[in-house]
């Protein structure tokens, strides 16, 4: 892939609207651009990332007995009566009546929804215990859409649904989903902190939210320096080691909930259990901010130059920048090394544009490539290539040969 046709519009300042550095990467990085508020266009760069993030949460939920499946944005208001949710959820949803003046919304979560399959089609304890998961569009009309992705009124979230025939089961599918959550952010290049958190609208009893620790965390998190407990609760002292809590800042990128029989209750799914009684599923559900984590991915790689991209959500991994303009030995040089390395199954862009060395190191560093392949006089003059890794900022120099190993 050539630079010059890549989309995307980059831009030099610090966008006016950006409260938090990820918002304005994004926007600089040419990878976002806001339609509305609270509503944004996702462009190319921003889509292959999140496609990574997408990907990964795939892999480790397959992985961990989940099946994917894709549940209709557009929901029926009679499901929401049913379980109460019509008149306890208030504003943020959004709702509207369709040409026979029946009453719909756009769905948030999907709890309604999964519940009225499992009630129709889950008869028998042998169906059980059953993980189903979509990767999908959520609305919600938030009082303060803000940040960018992050917080934003139409977002995609991997939201996650648990069925066990009983409370033990019911623990055993939120361990393995807690242990899935901990391999996804490793996987994201982020380091989370798991709480015990409250449930909020969504019910239930137990529950834990997954946070990244940064100072444009909308959270509030006491940690405790030593042995790293966290709540988000105020307390004064460490309950493991008594030593003085840190107060600190958390985006909330996940949150898991044993929900029990709050839904299969009220909207009577029923099986029947080995004993040939009739019970409520037990059931869970669990979800996951795709483009909050995107975000929060950036809060925590950056530096004043712009993104430094962990290799598995990157949207390119290498760039190759040849350095003197219209030099055509260069440019070729370049050209084929990306060819080579694509071959070779990376994702390379080439830097083909007739625009100084500066400019494509400076645009190189914002848009966040892991990797940077520089060729520059001592690649024409002894085929020495120069390497930029991003994260640490080390060169490195190598020959062609040596530059898959060095890359690894
Ligand atoms: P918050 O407290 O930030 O409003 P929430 O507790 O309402 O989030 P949940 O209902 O727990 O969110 O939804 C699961 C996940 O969806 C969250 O952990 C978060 O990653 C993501 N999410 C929630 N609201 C938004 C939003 N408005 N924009 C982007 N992602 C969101
Ligand atoms: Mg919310
Ligand atoms: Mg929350
Ligand atoms: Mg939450």
């Amino acid at each position: 892939m050539k630079m010059s046709a890549l989309f995307a519009p980059t831009l030099k300042e610090n966008p006016a609207e950006a409260e938090v550095i990820s918002h304005s990467l994004m926007l600089r990085a040419g990878m976002i651009r806001q339609l509305s508020s609270g509503i944004y266009n996702i462009l190319p760069l921003g889509l292959r990332s999140l496609e990574k993030i997408m990907n990964i949460v795939r892999r480790e939920l397959n992985h961990a007995d989940g099946q994917e499946l894709l549940l209709p944005a557009l929901q029926p208001g009679e499901l929401w009566k049913e379980t109460g949710r019509w008149d306890i959820y208030g504003p943020e949803l959004i709702r509207f009546q369709d040409r026979r003046e029946r009453d719909f919304c756009l769905g948030p979560t999907h709890e309604e929804v999964i519940t009225d399959i499992a009630r129709k089609e889950i008869r028998s304890y042998r169906q059980l215990p059953l993980l189903l998961y979509q990767i999908q569009t959520k609305f919600r009309d938030e009082i303060r859409p803000r940040f960018g992705v992050m917080r934003s009124r139409e977002f995609i979230m991997k939201d996650l649904y648990s069925f066990d025939r009983d409370y033990e089961g019911l623990k055993v599918s939120y361990q393995k989903m807690y242990d899935a959550y901990s391999k996804i952010f490793a996987s994201c290049g982020l380091e989370y902190i798991a709480v015990r958190a409250d449930s909020g609208v969504i019910g239930g009893d137990v529950s834990h939210e997954f946070l990244i620790i940064a100072d444009s965390g909308e959270e509030k998190v006491m940690r405790c320096p030593k042995c790293l407990v966290a709540s988000t609760q105020e307390i004064s002292d460490c309950p493991e080691c008594h030593a003085g809590m840190e107060e600190k800042r958390g985006i909330e990128v996940g949150h898991i909930f044993q929900l029990g029989t709050k839904y299969s209750e009220s909207m009577k799914a029923y099986f029947v259990d080995q004993d040939g009684k009739e019970k409520p599923l037990i059931m869970g559900c669990y979800g996951i901010g795709i483009g909050r984590t995107m975000a929060a991915a950036i809060e925590a790689n950056h530096d004043e130059n712009g993104i430094k991209w962990p290799w598995n959500i990157a949207p390119y991994e290498i760039i190759i920048i040849p350095v003197k303009l219209k030099n055509q030995a260069g440019m070729e040089l370049a050209e084929s090394i990306s060819q080579q390395l694509a071959h070779q199954g990376y994702e390379t862009i080439w830097d083909d544009r007739e625009v100084s060395a500066g400019y494509k190191f400076k645009e190189a560093d914002l848009i966040g490539f892991p990797i940077q392949v520089i060729v520059g006089e001592k690649a024409l003059k002894n085929g020495t290539l120069e390497i930029k890794i991003r994260s640490n900022g080390k060169r490195i120099e190598c020959t062609r040969e040596q530059l898959v190993s060095v890359i690894k």
